[in-house]
This record gives C-alpha cells, structure tokens and sequence, in this order.
C-alpha cells in the first residue's frame, strides 16, 4: 500500500534560453506529491506517517521554499549574487531562519545562507522530479513523484526495494540498531 503527502514549495525561476515567457524570472508555487510504498505496518497500521514523511522531505527540501533556482550557467547568477553581495545579505541575514542544510550533488548546490539553489538542469517540474528523488531516494520508500508548478505538471514511478523496519508504536523507520529513534521502542 501507498502512503501519499503533498506540499507546497514556493520558488523563483526562468528557463534561461527558452524561448517563451518562461525565460524571465518569475514564481511559483509548486505542489510536490511524494507516494512511499510498503507493507502496512501492523503495529500502527499504517504505512508510513505522512508528517513524517514531510518532515524526512522538508528537512532537504526547504532548501527549495522561498529560494531563487537557477541553472549553473544562467549569467543572472553573479549578478544577483553581486546584489547580494552590495547588500550585506550574500552570507545571510538575520531574518533567513529556515535554512536547510548546504546541500551538494551531481544535480544542484544550495547556499542556504542566501536562499538559492543552482542546478545542473534547467528547473522544469520533470527536473525537480529527478532533483528530489535523488535526494530521498535512500531516506524513503519512494513508488512515486509528482510535482506541480502552475499549469506545468509531471509524475514519475519508482521500483521500490524491499520493505523497511518500522516502530510498531509511532511508525517511524528503525535505525541500524533496529531502535526507533523517536519513541525509544527497541525491536
Ligand atoms: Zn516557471
Ligand atoms: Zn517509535
């Protein structure tokens, strides 16, 4: 069975070289589906609680909310750093609190300090379908992926691998130790 969670992402962006609209800077708000499969959990009778899943999500994610994407050879990309930069806000700001963790792998970088993200690919929503599933890929349970972004959509399935252990009184994945991290429950 499936447990599903959605949530919203909001994120600047531009097709740089497109040729359409899309190559001017503008926003969104994207919805983001994650669907993690696996056997139900008897103890909880659930798959997977879905706070936990956006919690597992967002903990890379927020990366993404209220940032500036943008492609790694987007000439926008030292300008606004330069602005930043002239404004004292480059290395952060006291009010940019939400900050995830600085992020590097083969399809973005995040500077949490300055609310962007820099991809190897354009950020289309089929992109942000790869982007995340690399990033949860081994966190989570995924069969499915879609993602939303004003009249832009795309979903993508995923072979899941086996079943994982989880705390049969909250839910949650067991470590390596097979002790629930949350709860204190030891297999
Ligand atoms: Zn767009
Ligand atoms: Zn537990």
């Amino acid at each position: 069975m499936r447990s599903i969670t959605s949530f919203d992402i909001q994120y600047a962006h531009r097709f740089y070289r497109f040729q359409g609209e899309a190559q001017y800077l503008h926003g969104h708000t994207g919805v983001l589906t994650i669907e993690v499969e696996d056997s139900v959990e008897p103890g909880v009778n659930m798959v997977f609680p879905c706070n936990e899943i956006q919690k597992t999500a967002w903990a890379v994610l927020k990366n993404f909310d209220h940032a500036l994407i943008l492609r790694e050879d987007d000439p926008l990309l030292p300008a606004i750093l330069n602005v930043y930069e002239e404004q004292g806000i480059r290395n952060g700001a006291p009010t940019n609190t939400m900050k995830g963790e600085a992020i590097k792998t083969d399809l973005i970088t995040c500077y949490p300090e300055c609310r962007l993200v820099v991809t190897k690919e354009t950020m289309t929503v089929e992109g942000m379908i790869k982007i995340v599933y690399d990033l949860l890929k081994d966190k989570l349970n995924i069969a499915k992926i879609t993602f939303t972004s004003g009249v832009n959509a795309a979903t993508q399935e995923f072979a899941t691998h086996g079943s994982k252990d989880r705390c049969p009184l909250c839910g949650i994945m067991l470590d390596e130790h097979g002790a629930c991290p949350k709860c204190g429950y030891h297999k």
